[in-house]
């Protein structure tokens, strides 16, 4: 049967990522990989659940180390994936989930070829304008690295993403990309090696 799948999810700051992926993690199976950071760390994060929290020094003798599978520059600080959490994930048998920025996740592409890019997005660039804004967590320089990142972020996945979800309702979206997944569980390429072994039987 199909392997497990490198699904990478991406969008700006704003588009409801994390709504959405909450939102699948209530009855979906793929696990999401914990990146690492150089990101101060926010009030509501737990170090180890939400990020591993590195300083640069540490970060960078990551990169040197090789333990990283793709890693970015994003609004000024350092996220990356360490090959470490595809293992733990795909040594469970299970789908892994990347949420990454679009640079991270045209890296992962080149890596894996058959991982799976979906883009997400609100209905409206007026509604991400407002959220990013309302969110209380940032300040106002970072809001504006973080709009400007979000035009980059467009102009990369229209050429390299394979799906969007435009996310209106959180639980939509969800449902939305399980859904995505289960098609591309689906695909005959994930399952020549099924089909090779009932052609050898029917014979
Ligand atoms: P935040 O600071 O809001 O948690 O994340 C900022 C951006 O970095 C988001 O678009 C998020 O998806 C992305 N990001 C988080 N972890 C990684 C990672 O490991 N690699 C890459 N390339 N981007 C990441």
């Amino acid at each position: 049967m199909s392997k497990g799948l490198v699904i990478v999810l991406s969008g700006p700051a704003g588009s409801g990522k994390d709504t959405l992926l909450n939102r699948y993690f209530k009855f979906g199976s793929a696990k999401k990989t914990v990146s690492v950071t150089t990101r101060p760390i926010r009030p509501n994060e737990i170090d180890g659940r939400d990020y591993h929290f590195f300083t640069r020094e540490r970060f960078e003798k990551a990169i040197a180390a090789g333990e990283l599978l793709e890693f970015t520059e994003y609004a000024g600080n350092y996220y990356g994936t360490l090959f470490s959490e595809i293992d733990r994930i795909t040594a469970a048998g299970d789908d892994v989930i990347l949420k990454i920025e679009v640079i991270g996740g045209k890296n992962v592409k080149m890596r894996f070829p058959e991982a799976v890019l979906i883009f997400t997005f609100p209905p409206n660039a007026e509604i991400l304008v407002s959220r990013l804004k309302n969110r209380g967590t940032e300040d106002e320089q970072t809001v504006k690295k973080r709009l400007a990142a979000a035009e980059n972020e467009i102009e990369a996945a229209k050429k390299i993403y394979d799906y969007l979800i435009v996310n209106d309702d959180a639980d939509d979206a969800a449902r939305k990309f399980a859904d995505i997944i289960c098609a591309r569980h689906a695909a005959m390429s994930e399952n020549i090696d099924f089909m090779n072994e009932v052609e050898k039987n029917v014979k």
